[in-house]
Formats: C-alpha cells, sequence, structure tokens
C-alpha cells in the first residue's frame, strides 16, 4: 500500500469512528423477560412484526447518555442495537419506544403508529409518569 493511500485508509477510519455511536460504559444487556411480553405488545399495537432476537441490548450506567438529541434515556441504532440509560431497563414506555423503532427500522417518529396505535412518546404515555419524566429532559431517540 502506498503512503498516499495508506493515509486515505486512516483517514477513512478516524472519519467513520467519529461518526459513530458509542456512548461511555454501555454493557450487554440480557433482556428481562418481561421484554418479550412488552415486544409482543409492540407487534399487536402497530401491526408490525419483526426478530426479537436478532436485538443487541445495551445498558448504560446512569438516568442518561449523550446523544445528538441531548440527553437520552434510550436510543436505537438501525443495527439492531437499542441503548437504554440503566435507569430506564424496567420503564415500559421506553424500552418499547425503542422497540417501535426497531419494528419500524427508522428513525423518527411518525404518527400513526407512534402516538396513535402505540401511545409510546413522553407526550401520549398513558401510565401518568409521561409529564414527569420529560421534565428531567431525557429524550428518547
Ligand atoms: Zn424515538
Amino acid at each position: 500500500m502506498s503512503t498516499r493511500r495508506r493515509l486515505l485508509a486512516v483517514l477513512i477510519f478516524a472519519l467513520l469512528g467519529g461518526c459513530g455511536f458509542d456512548p461511555a460504559g454501555e454493557q450487554p444487556l440480557d433482556a428481562p423477560a418481561v421484554y418479550r411480553t412488552w415486544w409482543n405488545k409492540t407487534e399487536a399495537c402497530s401491526g408490525l412484526s419483526g426478530d426479537f432476537d436478532r436485538i443487541e441490548w445495551l445498558v448504560v450506567p446512569g438516568h442518561g447518555f449523550a446523544c445528538s438529541s441531548g440527553q437520552c434515556a434510550g436510543h436505537w441504532e438501525s443495527s439492531h442495537r437499542i441503548y437504554i440509560a440503566s435507569d430506564w431497563t424496567r420503564n415500559e414506555m421506553v424500552v418499547r419506544h425503542e422497540m417501535l423503532h426497531e419494528l419500524l427500522r427508522r428513525g423518527g417518529h411518525p404518527d400513526p403508529p407512534f402516538g396513535k396505535g402505540c401511545p409510546l412518546t413522553w407526550a401520549t404515555w398513558p401510565g401518568g409518569d409521561g409529564a414527569g419524566q420529560q421534565a428531567d429532559s431525557v429524550n428518547i431517540e
């Protein structure tokens, strides 16, 4: 490989590395049994189906982690990775929000199914803790 090509390779590698989503301290998470129930509910409300076992769950210590919209409780990647901040791994809305991205295979929040169909946003979740959690200003991507 010429020096020029090698430099180019290093540059490309650096650029790719800089774009990757990589919060600090994430650990693999064995999906709790209830996640399968939540997955089934999310398939039902959206009318979509997907492969639960393909998801790689990662837990990031704390209440939120750095993400493109600020601090996030949850984040989905198209590579079937779902990141959840440790404070939220038992929060049905946060976990199912990320599941819905996996079922849709896209980011963004088209309504339906986000809102109508599946009320899986801070504003639409009927569980009662939505407004309070939103005041914490952690986002879900
Ligand atoms: Zn989202």
